[in-house]
């Protein structure tokens, strides 16, 4: 059989063609890399896990009548995806101060935000993700003033349905971030949540101990990253049957 062609390699993900014209496959890999890459490290059982969980949001955005590239997850470490044109911006929400927001402006992280806060930073490793402002993003072009108070839209949008849903599963959502691509149907092009959403884009606390669940126990070396995306596959259902990972001891609630 021949093999597929990839289209793209990332730091924790692979793009490959798909089966048909406007469609690719993401697969999911362990590699875990913090500090713009300056960390790594291979966490068995993270791509299969964080397969599943960004097929859970996605789907579950999709029902609520936001649009995502998801269209089925193919095994367990693979998705069939919509092809996008990617806006280069990791768009990123915050409800509560944590991460670059908390160091750059002195807050405790941990800090309830008066309301919840789009930032947008520009999509290039070489310079570090810079920060930016709307303003940058209309006069460089990289997107319009309409693409942007669609992309604003949107984020909110998810924002309140993965605080819900979270909410539901004693989670808080302290931030996350998300890309959003341009699809064409039928000459007319329309925004839609792209890349993945999971526990390595997102920051998760337990709400009654304030256990973190997400990448930054990996970035900080807070313990096991696999328990904590266990964990929160578990709280929300979503658990994999044979992952290779298995955690070591009873699971943290209930
Ligand atoms: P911060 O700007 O505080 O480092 O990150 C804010 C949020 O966006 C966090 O949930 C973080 O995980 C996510 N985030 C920011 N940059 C990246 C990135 O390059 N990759 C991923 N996966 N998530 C990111």
């Amino acid at each position: 059989m021949a093999r597929r062609k990839k289209i793209y390699e990332g730091k924790a993900k692979d793009l490959f063609e798909g089966p048909e014209p406007g469609t690719l496959v993401q697969y999911f890999k362990d590699d875990a890399t913090a500090g713009n890459g300056e960390k790594r490290a291979v966490i068995e059982g993270k791509g299969v896990l964080n397969n599943r969980l960004s097929e859970f949001f996605m789907v579950g955005l999709q029902q609520i009548g936001i649009p995502t590239h998801f269209i089925r997850r193919l095994n367990m470490r693979e998705q069939l995806i919509r092809q996008v044109e990617i806006i280069p911006l990791e768009v990123i929400v915050r409800n509560f101060a944590a991460g670059s927001m908390a160091r750059r402006l002195g807050l405790e992280e941990g800090m309830p935000l008066p309301r919840p806060i789009v930032e947008f930073s520009y999509k290039d490793d070489s310079l570090g993700d810079p920060l930016v402002p709307e303003e940058y993003i209309i006069a460089f072009g990289w997107a319009s003033q309409q693409d942007m108070d669609d992309v604003v839209s949107l984020a909110l949008r998810v924002n309140d349905f993965l605080a819900g849903t979270l909410y539901g599963v004693g989670i808080k959502l302290i931030d996350f971030k998300i890309e959003i691509g341009r699809v064409w149907d039928n000459e007319f092009p329309r925004l839609i949540v792209a890349d993945e959403i999971s526990p390595d884009s997102c920051r998760l606390w337990d709400i009654e101990t304030g256990q973190k669940l997400d990448k930054d126990v990996f970035r900080r070396d807070l313990g096991s990253l696999s328990d904590a995306y266990t964990e929160v596959a578990r709280r929300l259902g979503v658990l994999p049957t044979n992952v290779t990972h298995r955690p070591a001891k009873p699971t943290l609630i209930n």
